[in-house]
């Protein structure tokens, strides 16, 4: 199996994080250490508290005594992870394994830096109020568009240009004095299913999200590929064959113009202007409750959506190499709608006959997988470093 890190020793405490409880024999099977190699890299892990005896169990070849099996403790260290779009603030407190321990989500108030920043903090602050136990280990903040480490290079959402958040981390006090590290959303996402999501059984595939704008990682190996370009969303002005749709930058037949959620909603609201005065559908909830209720605008769009969909899925899995696709993002619920059930027929539209098909993982969708993903930057920050000073 492919090892999430090079270092032996932070491999290990890698793979009982994403894959545990473990037993030994398999620990050592599937990073191809012998276990007496295995025994002395676990033993500073175990001294140190990172790794501990979970339960008794046996090993995955089902062969074998029943053994003590490793785990990295979900509940001894908590994590905050915080998304921040241009609309709202969705704010998780998480165990280690990135499960939500408590929530809270809140309206952006001012796209101001300094009002955004504040209100930022107070948000954060709530969830640090929310318990002393277990300890909190990290922050981590994720939006939009490309991100220096404090810099905000630029997000359209927010408006933003050359935004520093570094004194956030001054502006947020508490007795844990915890690290902060700022992730741009899809890299966020990307972690969450290498770590604990898609990665768990699949070593390559792509992550897709769908919503105010269309976002791209992939995972290589079992890492989440690594690039100048993240966050740039270097897919979403590649032409769709069939699209027909208008961006911002007047591209014709683009990804933007023809998946992004204002796009879909204003192709149906363009039809439908014809004989009504509502500018409705104002949400995909409102598009698929009108595509029902008869409107053939709606259900064009909708149609017409699920067909470009499935083109663009199918044009980035091939350059990427992978079969497996992570769908998320808030326009994903448009292929629970009965007027979507072209998607798996349109996913081979452009394949040979003989490919091998294509897997489409959805997700919920729900804004707080992108805070979990912001956590996840966090609790991968922490790991490295408590590793890394336990083994010394
Ligand atoms: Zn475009």
């Amino acid at each position: 199996m492919t090892r999430l890190f090079d270092d032996s020793a932070l491999a290990t405490v890698a793979h009982i994080l994403a894959h545990g409880p473990l037993s030994r024999a398999d620990t050592a099977r599937d990073l191809e250490l012998s276990p007496a190699t295995l025994t002395r890299l676990v033993r500073p892990l175990m001294k140190s508290g990172m790794i501990t005896e979970a339960r008794s169990g046996v090993s995955k070849t089902g062969m074998g005594r029943p053994t003590q099996l490793l785990a990295v403790p979900p509940d001894q260290h908590a994590f905050i992870g915080v998304n921040l779009s241009g609309t709202m603030i969705h704010c998780v407190r998480t165990d280690t394994n990135a499960q939500i321990l408590s929530r809270e989500a809140v309206p952006v108030k001012s796209h101001d830096p300094d009002e955004c920043l504040r209100q930022l903090c107070t948000v954060i602050r709530n969830q640090i109020g929310e318990g002393e136990n277990p300890r909190l280990e990290g922050i981590g903040i994720s939006l939009g568009g490309k991100i220096n480490a404090s810099n905000i290079k630029e997000n359209r959402f927010l408006g933003w240009h050359d935004v520093d958040l570094h004194s956030l981390s001054d502006k947020i006090k508490s007795s844990s004095h915890p690290d902060i590290e700022f992730v741009n959303d899809v890299t966020g996402l990307t972690m969450l299913e290498q770590w604990f999501g898609l990665g768990r059984k699949c070593e390559d595939f792509v992550v897709t999200t769908i919503g105010a704008g269309i976002g791209n990682g992939m995972v290589h190996n079992l890492r989440a590929v690594r690039s100048p370009l993240s966050g740039l969303g270097t897919t979403s002005h590649i032409p769709l064959a069939g699209a027909h749709g208008v961006c911002q930058y007047g591209h014709v037949g683009c990804a933007n113009g023809a998946l992004t959620l204002p796009a879909v909603l204003s192709r149906a609201q363009a039809g439908r202007a014809i004989t009504h005065r509502d500018s409705a559908p104002s949400s995909a909830e409102e598009l698929i409750y009108l595509a029902d209720r008869g409107d053939k605008s709606c259900r064009r769009a909708i149609m017409e959506f699920t067909e470009n969909l499935a083109v663009y899925v199918q044009t980035v899995a091939s350059a990427a190499l992978v079969l497996d696709v992570v769908l998320d993002g808030e326009g994903v619920c448009l292929l629970e709608s009965r007027w979507a059930d072209n998607f798996d027929k349109h996913l081979k539209s452009y394949g040979r006959p003989d490919d091998p098909r294509i897997k489409v993982h959805r997700r919920s969708g729900s804004f707080d997988r992108w805070a979990q993903g912001a956590a996840v930057a966090a609790i991968v920050k922490w790991l490295i470093r408590a590793a890394t000073s336990s083994i010394k």
